[in-house]
């Protein structure tokens, strides 16, 4: 059976997906040119963007990953996640790109943006692939945004409903049927 049978409609391409990820790879080559980036994957949706992202700089730069997860059910509310796999190199003076899968309330991206901000980066910068502006709660902002989306659950390219349809190569909207279905 298709993944996509669960897919309500397709929202973003592969093909409009890779033409923005080439755009966004070129500037942040041209911004970050001799500065040598430590490129932050937060895992598990941001691994599909930052992997396409990274082969669209043509610029030094190293990666880390760093994995998180919420405390029971309470990251909607507060936002407070625990750090599953910490990064592995100090952040100290380096220019730190925190890439991102979605920003959607903001809590998660501002618990880790302070975290981040606390070891003494040199700058510190969020590109993420999607924002849905409607849903935010926090004052944070990417400064790299792939696109803007309106208030739909979605999945594909990197992101899960139940750890599935991460290998999707577009961002479709979840049909509603399938979180609303009982187990
Ligand atoms: P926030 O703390 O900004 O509310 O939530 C961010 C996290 O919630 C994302 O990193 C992602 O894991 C999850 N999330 C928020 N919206 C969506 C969505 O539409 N689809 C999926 N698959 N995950 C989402």
């Amino acid at each position: 059976m298709s993944l996509y049978n669960d897919a309500e409609s397709i929202l973003i391409t592969k093909e409009m997906i890779a033409d923005r990820v080439r755009e966004l790879g070129a500037e942040l080559s041209r911004q970050y040119r001799d500065k040598n980036p430590l490129m932050i994957c937060v895992l598990k949706g941001s691994v599909v963007f930052f992997s396409d992202l990274i082969r669209a700089m043509d610029i030094p730069l190293e990666i880390e990953f760093m994995a998180i997860s919420s405390y029971g059910n309470s990251i909607r509310s507060s936002g407070e996640v625990k750090v599953v796999k910490d990064t592995d190199k100090s952040l100290e003076n380096r220019h730190v790109i925190l890439v991102e899968d979605i920003i959607d309330t903001g809590l998660t991206l501002s618990y880790i943006k302070n975290m981040l901000e606390r070891r003494a980066p040199a700058s510190l910068k969020i590109c993420a692939l999607l924002d849905k502006p409607d849903r935010l709660q926090v004052d944070i902002e990417a400064d790299y945004v792939g696109f803007k989306i309106p208030n739909k659950f979605v999945i594909g390219y990197g992101l899960d409903y139940a750890q599935k349809y991460r290998n999707m190569p577009d961002v479709c909207v979840l049909n509603p049927k399938i979180y609303n279905r009982q187990p």
